[in-house]
């Protein structure tokens, strides 16, 4: 009796032994697989496209936010040069206190480099790339940088805010207020505002005085605008030349329902 019941034990534990390190085999595999999978998955650059107003900020911000979506804004870029006083921030210094215009190939050596450091990093990423291109001229250097080596592993996709019209654009610009305080300089729109608020014209955040625009302002941000369309017009020709995918929104639409349909045409969730 004695006998048999240790020959079970061991059949017991020898099957159960068996069982573990097969698991444990096989985890690993799968981990494996998993992290390469990681590894082979590319990283993903929408270049953004939009009037001003039309919304690239508050989408991206959602999108930072909620996707993890990086955001790689020309602006920010040059301030970051210039604060941390890079050889690029150094050259864009001369050249402001020269009164000239920043070049096209130093912002295109700008946005090179930040790319670059995000394609070494071995994890998907999806980022916007914001503020570039803003002429055709741009647009032919950003699709000629593209096809470097470097970013062999790089999948370029455009996001186009598109707008059935100019005056939405204008509306939206012309019923912001902006808070005096320089370093405040918090929005609101007029038509979040209720009549006290209207009459205060006080800013909720540091007590500054709220701004609008004269009609003169106006004026030129229509003229901007068209100028700006029509640049636009010829920067998506470029793309759609270049076979770049384009992601159309409707920028018209409220800030949620342009998120909405960029998170489902680009067949993520959330
Ligand atoms: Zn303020």
């Amino acid at each position: 009796m004695i006998k048999i019941d240790t020959a079970l034990i061991m059949i017991v534990l020898l099957v159960l032994g068996i069982s573990i390190v097969s698991y444990l085999v096989m985890y690993r595999k799968e981990n494996k697989k998993c992290i390469q999978a990681e590894l082979q998955q590319k990283s993903t650059m929408y270049i953004l496209l939009g009037a001003p107003g039309a919304g690239k900020g508050t989408l991206s911000e959602r999108c930072i936010e909620l996707l993890s979506f990086k955001h790689l804004s020309t602006g920010n870029l040059f301030r970051h040069h210039i604060d941390t006083n890079t050889a690029i921030g150094q050259k864009v210094k001369e050249l402001i206190k020269a009164g000239s215009l920043v070049s096209d190939d130093i912002v295109v050596d700008m946005v090179r480099e930040e790319l670059a450091a995000v394609v070494a990093n071995s994890a998907q990423q999806s980022l916007f790339l914001d503020g570039f291109p803003r002429t055709v001229e741009q647009a032919k250097i950003l699709l000629a940088m593209i096809k470097e080596p470097v970013f062999s592993n790089l999948d370029v996709k455009a996001v186009h805010l598109w707008l059935p019209s100019i005056d939405i654009v204008v509306d939206r610009l012309t019923s912001r207020l902006v808070c005096s305080n320089k370093d405040c300089q918090a929005t609101y729109s007029i038509k979040d505002l209720n009549d006290v608020e209207k009459a205060a014209m006080i800013c909720k955040k540091c007590g500054g005085k709220l701004i609008k625009r004269s009609d003169d302002e106006v004026d030129a941000i229509r003229k901007r605008l068209e100028i700006y369309q029509q640049a636009e017009k010829e920067i998506i020709e470029q793309f759609a030349l270049a076979n770049i995918p384009i992601i159309r929104l409707d920028a018209s639409g409220k800030a949620e329902d342009i998120y909405q349909n960029f998170v489902q045409q680009i067949g993520m969730t959330k």
